[in-house]
C-alpha cells in the first residue's frame, strides 16, 4: 500500500479523498491556490503545498505545478478527485510517466472514453446498448448526412465527439434545418474542444437518466455496484441523485449491470467508472463513461456498504478486489442533494463568507462538504459547497429524513440551493418517483412564469 499520496482538487472531494486515505493510514499531500489557503482541509492534511493563484489554469489544471509537489513531498500516488484534471488522459500519463501512481484509469482508457465515437464503438464492441445513430463521426458529403438522419429518424441530436460538461449539442427536428445545424455543431465543438468531429443520435424524448457503478482491478475482475438515478437535473447539471433507481425492474438493471462490468474486462479497465446511459421505454441506451470518481458516488456507498474511494485507493496500488459480484448486496434507499451557493430562483452564483453553518445529523445522515462557519466560498470555481447524503430502509424513510436533514441545515452569509431541495421533497411528483431529464426545467418554468 502507499505510503503517501498527493490530492489534486479541491473542497469537498479533496476532504472525502484525504478521509479515505486516513482510514488506510495513508499519508496526505494536499495542493491548494490561494483562494483555497485558508481551507480547512488544507490544515488537516500531513503537507500542503500552493501551486499558484486562485484561476484554475494556473493551479489546479497545471501539471507541471501537481507533479512537482509530488516531487517534492515524495508522494507515492496522485489521486485527481473529479473535474479538473480527473479526465485528463495526457495528465495520467504525465503523472505515471514521473513515476508516480494515477489513482485512475490507464491513460488509453481515459482517451478511448474522452473522444465519444470511439467510446461508442468500443460500447458497441462490447455489447452495450447505445443510442441509435451514425456508426461514427459524419462524413463531408451533405447528401451522405442526410441519408444517415433519415435512416435515424427525426428528432436527431448532433453531439461532438469531443464535448462534455452539456455542451456541444444540438437538437435537430426537422431535414431542412440539418445541415445548418451540423455546420455549425462541428465549428464550435472545433474551437471549444479542439475536435470538430460529430455524430447523429437519435433524441430520445422523455428519458431518465440513469448510471452504472463499476469497479475493476488490474487482476481482471469487475464488479457494478448497482444504479443510480439522475434525472433531476437543470441545464444538464444533476442537482439531485438517488439508489435504486424508482420503478426500473431488477432484472432489466441485473442484466445492464452484468453488461458494464463484461465491458470493462473487454477494455481491461481500471479503477471506478460510471456507465451513463439514458432509459426509455424499458430500454437503456449508452451516452458515455465517466472515467473517475463521481460527486454521486456516496448514494452507491450508502446502499452498498462499499468505500468507492478506498477501492479506487486499493486498485492502483496493485490489490484485487475483495469483494465478488455475488457478495455485493443491495440495502435501503440512498439519496444526495448538492448543496451549491447560488441564489436558489435565479440559480446566479452566491460566493462569500458562510457566517452561519449548521449541518444535520441523526439516524442515516452524512455531510460530505469542506464548509464551516467563518469559510469564506471563493468566486473562482464550481459552486457546489457540500452534499447531504440520506439513507433509509425505504425511498420512503429516505426521503423523510432528507426532509429532517434539509430543515435542519442553516447556512448565512450566502444563498444556497437549499430551499430548492426543500421544495423537491414534498413534490408529488419527485415522490412518485420515475421523472425524466425534463422535469426540473418543467418544475421550474412552472414555479417561475416567463
Ligand atoms: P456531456 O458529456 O456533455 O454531459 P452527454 O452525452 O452525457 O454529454 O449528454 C448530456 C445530456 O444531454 C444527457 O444527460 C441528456 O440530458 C441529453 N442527451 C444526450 N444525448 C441525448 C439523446 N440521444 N436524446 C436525448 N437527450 C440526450
Amino acid at each position: 500500500m502507499f505510503k503517501k499520496i498527493l490530492i489534486a482538487n479541491r473542497g469537498e472531494i479533496a476532504l472525502r479523498v484525504q478521509r479515505a486515505c486516513r482510514e488506510l493510514g495513508i499519508q496526505t499531500v494536499v495542493v491548494y491556490s490561494e483562494a483555497d489557503r485558508e481551507a480547512k482541509y488544507v490544515r488537516l492534511a500531513d503537507e500542503a503545498v500552493c501551486i499558484g493563484p486562485a484561476p484554475s489554469a494556473q493551479s489546479y489544471l497545471h501539471m507541471p505545478a501537481i507533479i512537482s509537489a509530488a516531487e517534492v513531498t515524495d508522494a507515492e500516488a496522485i489521486h485527481p478527485g473529479y473535474g479538473f484534471l480527473s479526465e485528463n488522459a495526457d495528465f495520467a500519463e504525465r503523472v505515471e510517466k514521473s513515476g508516480f501512481a494515477f489513482i485512475g484509469p490507464r491513460p488509453d482508457s481515459i482517451r478511448l472514453m474522452g473522444d465519444k465515437v470511439s467510446a461508442k464503438q468500443a460500447m458497441i464492441r462490447s455489447g452495450v446498448p447505445c443510442v441509435p445513430g451514425s456508426e461514427g463521426a459524419l462524413p463531408d458529403d451533405p447528401r451522405e448526412i442526410t441519408r444517415i438522419a433519415r435512416s435515424v429518424g427525426y428528432p436527431v441530436i448532433i453531439k461532438a465527439a469531443g464535448g462534455g460538461g452539456g455542451r456541444g449539442m444540438r437538437v435537430v427536428h426537422t431535414e431542412a434545418a440539418l445541415i445548418n445545424a451540423v455546420t455549425m455543431t462541428r465549428s464550435e465543438a472545433g474551437a471549444a474542444f479542439g475536435n470538430p468531429a460529430v455524430y447523429i443520435e437519435k433524441f430520445l424524448l422523455q428519458p431518465r437518466h440513469i448510471e452504472i457503478q463499476v469497479l475493476a482491478d488490474t487482476h481482471g475482475n469487475a464488479l457494478w455496484l448497482g444504479e443510480r438515478d439522475c434525472s433531476m437535473q437543470r441545464r444538464h447539471q444533476k442537482i439531485l441523485e438517488e439508489a435504486p433507481a424508482p420503478g426500473i425492474p431488477r432484472r432489466l438493471i441485473e442484466r445492464i449491470g452484468a453488461r458494464c462490468a463484461d465491458a470493462c474486462k473487454k477494455i481491461g479497465y481500471r479503477g471506478a467508472g460510471t456507465f451513463e446511459f439514458l432509459y426509455e421505454n424499458g430500454e437503456f441506451y449508452f451516452i458515455e463513461m465517466n472515467t473517475r470518481v463521481q460527486v454521486e458516488h456516496p448514494v452507491t456507498e450508502l446502499i452498498t456498504g462499499i468505500d468507492i474511494v478506498v477501492e479506487q485507493i486499493r486498485i492502483a496500488a496493485g490489490e484485487k478486489l475483495t469483494v465478488r459480484q455475488r457478495g455485493v448486496q443491495f440495502n435501503g434507499h440512498a439519496i444526495e442533494c448538492r448543496i451549491n451557493a447560488e441564489d436558489p430562483y435565479k440559480f446566479t452564483p452566491s460566493p462569500g463568507r458562510i457566517t452561519v453553518w449548521h449541518t444535520p445529523g441523526g439516524p442515516g445522515v452524512r455531510v460530505d462538504s469542506h464548509a464551516y462557519a467563518n469559510y469564506f466560498v471563493p468566486p473562482n470555481y464550481d459552486s457546489m459547497i457540500g452534499k447531504i447524503i440520506v439513507h433509509g430502509a425505504t425511498r420512503e424513510q429516505a426521503i423523510a429524513r432528507m426532509r429532517i436533514a434539509l430543515s435542519e441545515m442553516v447556512v448565512d452569509g450566502i444563498l444556497t440551493n437549499i430551499p430548492l431541495h426543500r421544495e423537491l421533497m414534498v413534490d408529488a411528483r419527485f415522490i412518485e418517483g420515475g421523472t425524466s431529464i425534463h422535469y426540473l426545467e418543467e418544475y421550474l418554468a412552472a414555479r417561475h412564469p416567463a
